[in-house]
């Protein structure tokens, strides 16, 4: 992705790199993943000239990308080394998958809004990354074929930790999941230990609602199951 485009959204990646580390984030990893990832692919149009903000843009369909520092927090948490096997719930733009894929061995990704997905395979398909397995559906069942996975990260809101991602989670594996109501909501860590999972309240979050049959339901209720 030479030219000048590229170099133009270079300067302002750098900026963001910067931005990033003096708010805390010194994972060496994480830091060359966001180098590595260009944001601006992943904004519609008319935002682009914002992509490296930190700040959450519009990607369409009333659905939001989230703060490069919110995903650099997460993708800190989950410390991956490179081997793991990884389910995100919410592909949304796919920004967050591909900086997962290069922290990670095997990226697993579930949307729900057609249109939205669509448009993610393209642009992670201009990413030069060949691990990233993509799926169109309720994510709050998980993707059962390839489970179970060392970490989840859900990019929803959900109203518990939905009862089949908890299954598919690997022995010690852990699931990041912002639970609560739809405005708010807190930052939760579930560790698998066996057939028990421990969970670590991290911090307040506000995410679009995870909407399944083991999320909220389209009018707001919680879901059926
Ligand atoms: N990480 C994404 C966040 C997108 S917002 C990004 O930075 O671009 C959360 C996404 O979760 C939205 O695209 C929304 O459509 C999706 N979502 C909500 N409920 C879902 C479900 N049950 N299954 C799969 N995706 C879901």
């Amino acid at each position: 992705m030479a030219g000048p485009v590229a170099r133009q959204f270079g300067g302002a990646r750098r900026r963001l790199l910067d931005e990033l580390q003096s708010k805390g984030v010194h994972d060496i990893a994480v830091i060359r993943a966001f180098d590595l990832t260009p944001r601006h692919l992943f904004v519609p149009t008319g935002v682009q000239h914002r992509a490296y903000e930190d700040a959450a843009l519009p990607i369409g369909s009333g659905q939001t990308i989230s703060q490069p520092s919110v995903h650099a927090k997460y993708l800190e948490i989950l410390a991956l080394k490179g081997t793991e096997r990884v389910l995100e719930i919410g592909t949304g733009s796919g920004y967050q998958t591909v900086l997962l894929a290069h922290l990670a061995g095997q990226v697993f990704s579930v949307e729900r809004i057609a249109p939205l997905l669509d448009r993610a395979r393209d642009v992670i398909a201009q990413c030069a990354v060949s691990n990233v397995s993509l799926l169109l559906g309720d994510g709050t069942h998980g993707w059962k074929a390839f489970a179970p996975y060392d970490a989840i990260l859900v990019s929803a809101a959900s109203p518990d930790a939905p009862q089949p991602l908890l299954d598919q989670l690997a022995e010690g594996g852990r699931m990041l999941v912002p639970i609560g109501g739809r405005d708010e909501q807190r930052l939760v860590v579930i560790t698998r230990r066996g057939e028990r999972f421990e969970r670590q309240d991290l911090s307040a979050v506000r995410f679009v609602p995870l909407v399944g049959d083991f999320g909220w339901s389209e009018n707001g209720s919680e879901g059926t199951r």
